[in-house]
């Protein structure tokens, strides 16, 4: 049932009639009982049987790299160097700058963070802990995951507008340049989650060489969609530790990577990219943490690939999977919520995620009418600090996991929440 009216437009006569509509939209929305969820930006099992192969890997008798480890004994912390050597060159990153670790980038982000707050980084004077007080710039909408760390470590989480290029560069350039409390920034450089934005190589170059008050200022750089284009062509995967070197810091940026959204989200590899000296740094830290990473899960990726093209080729197959599910999505935003105007999207060129921004004020109301209608969103607020969106309009759509028809369906109950909250919202 595609709309024609821009609703912001009607009369208070056309708004009320058009209010009865989408209550009435609703009322059968409700009676079709559904349990749909849009939540989270999981692989759907199709994509994991992508990786199926990966169960009887490395196989029977088949545990030695091409140096000759043996994967299954202790050791081997910096991960084993084909499998960094295939990331590496699909990172951009020198495989003597690149550790390969277990099975989550989220954990290895917790890591540096918290062993910057016992013990402080190389760069600093003193561990973050004993600081007064520490601050961290938060893109938004950005990543839950990421603040929630953030959070739960007790820094102030500051927001910073995203532009169609990466995050505001002038906002931020002016807060770091003076504030030694602010101790780094949270990135996710190509294909954003949720906005979709891949930052260009200026906004890099701007973010690796502004002068920062703390020495000791870090990008957590969460390129966790490098290779996950959905169109033929491929975002570049921008060479930051090498700008930032150039720039004279080089122990800036912290590259995080895994294969969670290429193998399988809870059992792929992770990886740790940075200069020498975080690197050592790092290592000095995790060592005492544990006596090496699962290898055998490593070398069982490096069979599964065998070199960089051969993650290229698998990534075509996620396209293949992700393609239409994405433009279903974009297709029922412009079919349902194109001409009323209350609504706009992204319309990313790769990643996992669309961000809707609804009619200021009613995101919460969406959320709450979905989840009622059986219709699961993250909750709201979620892609900001504090799971504070300061205007209620943000709504984060994961459309990787429903199958087509659970999709379509979901989509376009979203939609009648979407009118019916924003008629209310107008009315009122
Ligand atoms: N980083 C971003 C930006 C993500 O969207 C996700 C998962 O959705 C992750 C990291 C999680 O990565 P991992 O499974 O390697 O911990």
């Amino acid at each position: 049932m595609p709309r024609q009216t821009q609703i912001g437009l009607m009369s208070h006569e056309e708004l009320v009639s058009e209010h009865e509509t989408q209550n009435a939209n609703y009322a059968t929305l409700k009676t079709e009982k559904l349990t749909l969820d849009l939540t989270r930006g999981k692989p759907s099992p199709e994509q994991l049987d992508l990786s199926a192969e990966l169960l009887s890997l490395p196989g029977d008798g088949d545990y030695r790299d091409g140096t000759g480890t043996d994967c299954r004994n202790y050791g081997g912390l910096h991960g084993l160097p084909e499998l960094r050597a295939i990331f590496g060159e699909l990172l951009g990153i020198p495989v003597d700058n690149l550790l390969a670790g277990n099975n989550a980038s989220l954990e290895l982000m917790h890591d540096v963070l918290a062993f910057a707050m016992l013990y402080g980084t190389n760069d600093s004077e003193r561990r973050w802990a004993a600081e007064d007080k520490l601050k961290f710039l938060c893109p938004s909408p950005g990543y839950d995951r990421h603040f929630s760390i953030t959070e739960v470590l007790g820094f102030e989480m500051i927001p910073v507008p995203m532009h169609h290029d990466g995050p505001d560069t002038r906002a931020i350039a002016a807060l770091i340049a003076n504030d030694p409390q602010i101790k780094g920034l949270w990135a996710v450089p190509n294909y954003s989650n949720p906005s979709g934005v891949t930052f260009s190589e200026d906004v890099v170059r701007e973010l690796v060489s502004m002068p920062a008050a703390a020495p000791d200022f870090r990008l957590i750089w969460d390129n966790a969609y490098a290779v996950h284009p959905l169109t033929d062509t491929a975002a570049p995967v921008i060479d930051v530790l090498g700008l930032a070197a150039a720039a004279g810091n080089p122990n800036r940026p912290l590259v995080f990577a895994s294969t969670s959204k290429i193998t399988f989200a809870g059992s792929g590899v992770s990886f740790l990219g940075g200069s020498t000296a975080n690197l050592d740094w790092y290592l000095g830290h995790a060592s005492k943490k544990s006596i090496g990473p699962d290898k055998i899960n490593q070398l069982r990726h490096l069979r599964f690939f065998k070199n960089a093209d051969g993650v290229r080729a698998h990534m075509q197959k996620h396209r293949a999977i992700l393609e239409p599910k994405f433009a279903l999505v974009l297709r029922i935003l412009e079919d349902r919520l194109g001409a009323s105007k209350v609504a706009s999207w992204t319309e990313p060129k790769g990643g996992y995620f669309i961000s809707l921004d609804v009619l200021e004020g009613t995101a919460g109301r969406v959320i709450a009418l979905a989840k009622d209608a059986g219709i699961a969103l993250t909750a709201a607020g979620s892609a900001f600090p504090y799971r504070n969106d300061p205007e209620d309009k943000n709504i984060r759509i994961a459309p990787s996991f429903p199958k087509l028809p659970e999709l379509e369906k979901a989509m376009d109950g979203l939609a009648t929440c979407v009118l019916l909250a924003a008629t209310e919202k107008l009315l009122d």
